[in-house]
């Protein structure tokens, strides 16, 4: 398992937990998307499976099958095609908890992204959460726990789990990939390191660019969006130019709000009268809000390349006018 920096605090924490036998239950890593919320999930799993003196080693058989997600007693369980967990994926689970523990005494289900449960998988686990099993360890990772139901929620030990500040996560970057604009990459897909680490730096700055340079050609009125619409839903980076996308309005409504705020002189010709400008800026704003909201459904659902195109056709339409429909 990757041992990050920022997370050794947790590790810590986990580590006397174990070793005070107060290990728990059900755990809830609230850690941002790319921030380490899946290796945390691993070195907990190793923790809890490890059966040497000082867990996890890291180089006993149950470590590494765990590396490998291979372990016998450790169930991961993400979502299929469709972007959610399943209830039937949830009952097997349950099914299976309760006629394991291999080699050990000790059970790890891992639940990633857990937010991708639909209601009836939540109150599924909700069951496997009322009953526990001695040692059994269900770990809940999630960058979106107002998601998940209450009554789940508070059934887990809760960990905030620590982003990185933007000069760790350079660094880190730098060591596992070597120098490149990392700062270009994370200012596109946010603070999340380990999905950095996944993407080719020069690729992101070229499809930032390309994305940038089509929406001011859009607001100009120059672009043919019908076909840059369907170019870009057959292209592999979708989520990635969706990223581009929301980090272009971003900027655009970090704007309007300074120059609602008579703010640092960015609303540009706004500004002519005081009064006008916190009008016509508050105008703005929400249509860029509503647009910001639209990007966000589109990256979290699981779209065919003609939905894609046509949703990315309206996204770029609005873009144009500035408005949403
Ligand atoms: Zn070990």
């Amino acid at each position: 398992v990757i041992e990050l920096p920022w997370l050794f605090s947790h590790y810590a924490v986990l580590r006397q937990a174990r070793a005070a036998d107060r290990f728990p239950h059900a755990l809830l890593l609230h850690a941002a998307e790319g921030a380490g919320g899946e290796p945390l999930a691993l070195f907990a799993a190793q923790l809890a499976l490890c059966r040497e003196a000082a867990p996890p080693c890291g180089r006993c058989r149950d470590c590494r099958q765990v590396e490998l997600r291979q372990h016998p007693d450790l169930y991961w369980v993400a979502p299929e095609e469709s972007k959610l967990i399943r209830v039937e994926q949830i009952r097997e689970l349950s099914e299976q908890l309760a006629l394991t523990a291999h080699g050990g005494a000790a059970t790890v289900a891992v639940l990633q992204p857990a937010d991708a449960m639909n209601a009836f998988a939540a109150n599924a686990l909700l069951k496997t959460l009322e009953e526990p099993r001695p040692g059994t360890t269900l770990i809940l990772v999630t960058a979106v726990p107002s998601r998940l139901p209450a009554t789940l929620i508070s059934r887990c030990q809760r960990l905030r789990v620590r982003t990185p500040e933007r000069a760790e996560a350079l660094a880190w970057l730098t060591s596992q990939r070597g120098p490149h604009d990392w700062d270009a990459v994370l200012d596109v897909i946010g603070n999340a390191p380990l999905t950095a680490a996944a993407l080719d730096p020069e690729q992101v700055t070229r499809l930032r660019q390309e994305t940038l340079a089509a929406l001011r050609a859009a607001q100009a009125g120059g672009l043919d969006i019908a076909g840059t619409a369907e170019r870009w839903a057959r292209g592999e980076h979708f989520e990635l130019r969706l990223a581009c996308i929301e980090n272009w309005l971003t900027g655009r409504i970090e704007t309007c709000a300074a120059g609602a705020g008579g703010g640092d002189g960015r609303g540009g010709e706004m500004r002519s009268s005081t009064h006008l400008s916190y009008v016509a800026d508050a105008a703005n704003m929400a249509p860029l809000l509503r647009l910001l909201d639209a990007v966000y459904q589109l990256r979290r659902l699981a779209l065919t390349a003609i939905n894609r195109s046509l949703a990315l056709e309206q996204l770029l339409w609005q873009c144009a006018r500035g408005s949403a429909a």
